[in-house]
């Protein structure tokens, strides 16, 4: 064998794997079927600021190690996600927390005059909630919950709150305090320099192949190497032979306004249905940049999945989950495979836990 790894796809989980199996002494091949490294977290220069491509990212961390490991490659700054919500003329702070609630309500100045309300608003749940519509309004009543959540929520997944999981809310900090911050982790930034940077360190000394879909060759790249590292979509390694997972997904149109700030912020969520894009995103916030005399501004619409398009994210409903289930029972016939990362495993996941991911998976191997 030419190699100890041939490592799909070189999104964070393939470039951590790589770069701590090139550090063990293994011979790594990474190829990807896009034209740059980085997957998902990609940055491209314009106008000197660095666009995050596929979606903003903020990186975010309760695990020491995995931010000493991404601090090892480049500097973090100090940005810290405070995104506002526009909804018609209306400018709320998100996530949920006390500046938010004593704007929607006009009698609320400390904590427990905003638990009033939220207690009593909850009142229409009895029970555990079921669906998303029922666990936001018991996280913050319902009129937060159609000011903030609903529209945003249906644009983003096209299907009515009392159709979705609750989980997806559940991740959104709910807080008594005047505090914007928009993750609850210990450690939070954005590389100085970009995300492409950080990827780029990681990589270094590594083959990569870019422009190279596995499956062009997949006989002849599964005979490369001792194991192959496998991070695209689960489905499509078994040519969707048990049907095919739905994913949902995104367009983007960005735009150079020749003007300092256009919005003021680097996240405005837009939560209402007056217009079609869930996020708009001013990309020079993100590192504090307030002197370039243009700015680089995306739409973020939410959009169905059709082939051709990138698969933004997984859909984990019963019947997608049960799905993926039946393809992880058949990729344990593939022994010389490790199917990592948000689309092998087909899970929703943040950054920090794809490397911690990829982290153990090395362990074990080792
Ligand atoms: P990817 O980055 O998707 O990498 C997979 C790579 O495999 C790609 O480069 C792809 O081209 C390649 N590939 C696939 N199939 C093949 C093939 N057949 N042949 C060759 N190559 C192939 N997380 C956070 O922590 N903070 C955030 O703020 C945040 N914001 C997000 C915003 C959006 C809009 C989205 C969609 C996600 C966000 N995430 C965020 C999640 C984050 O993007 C992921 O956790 C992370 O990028 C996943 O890394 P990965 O390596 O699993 O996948
Ligand atoms: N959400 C919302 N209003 C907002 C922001 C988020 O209702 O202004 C909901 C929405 O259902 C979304 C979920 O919270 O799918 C998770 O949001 P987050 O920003 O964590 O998701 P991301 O798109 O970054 O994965």
């Amino acid at each position: 064998m030419k190699y100890d790894y041939l490592i799909v796809g070189s999104g964070l989980f393939g470039a951590t794997f790589a770069n701590l199996a090139h550090n063990a002494g293994k011979k790594v091949l990474v190829i990807d079927k896009r034209p740059n490294v980085a997957g998902n977290i990609y940055t491209e220069n314009i106008e000197g600021i660095n666009v995050h491509k596929y979606g903003a990212h903020i990186f975010h961390t309760d695990y020491k190690d995995v931010w000493d490991y991404v601090n090892s490659f480049v500097e973090f700054n100090r940005y810290t996600n405070s995104p506002v919500a526009r909804i018609g003329n209306e400018i709320y702070n998100m996530p949920f927390n006390m500046n938010t609630f004593s704007k929607i309500w006009n009698d609320v100045f400390t904590p427990e005059d905003a638990l009033r309300h939220i207690e009593e608003e909850k009142k229409e749940i009895t029970g555990e909630p079921t669906n998303l519509e029922e666990q936001a309004i018991s996280l913050v009543g319902r009129t937060i919950y159609e000011k903030l959540i609903k529209g945003y929520t249906e644009k983003q997944w096209n299907r009515d709150c009392k159709d979705l999981p609750p989980f997806i809310i559940k991740r959104l900090p709910v807080r008594l305090i005047y505090d914007n911050n928009y993750f609850n982790d210990k450690y939070q930034g954005v590389p100085v320099g970009g995300y492409t940077k950080l990827v780029e360190a990681m990589l270094d000394g590594i083959e990569v192949k870019l422009n190279t879909d596995f499956f062009d060759n997949k006989e002849e790249y599964m005979n490369m190497a001792d194991k192959v590292v496998y991070t695209g979509a689960l489905d499509e390694y078994f040519d969707y032979k048990l049907g095919k997972l739905e994913y949902r997904s995104l367009k983007f149109d960005t735009k150079v306004f020749d003007k300092v700030n256009y919005q003021g912020n680097a996240v405005v969520n837009y939560t209402g249905h007056e217009v079609d894009y869930t996020r708009v995103i001013e990309h020079k916030h993100f590192e504090f940049d307030s002197t370039s005399p243009k700015t680089v501004v995306t739409f973020e619409y939410p959009s169905d999945y059709v082939e051709g398009m990138e698969k933004y994210y997984t859909v984990n409903d019963d019947k997608n989950n049960k799905l993926a289930d039946e393809y992880r029972e058949l990729s344990k016939s593939e022994d010389k495979v490790i199917f990592g990362g948000r689309l092998a495993e087909y899970k929703y996941y943040d950054m920090d836990d794809v490397i911690k991911s990829a982290m153990n998976v090395f362990k074990e191997e080792l």
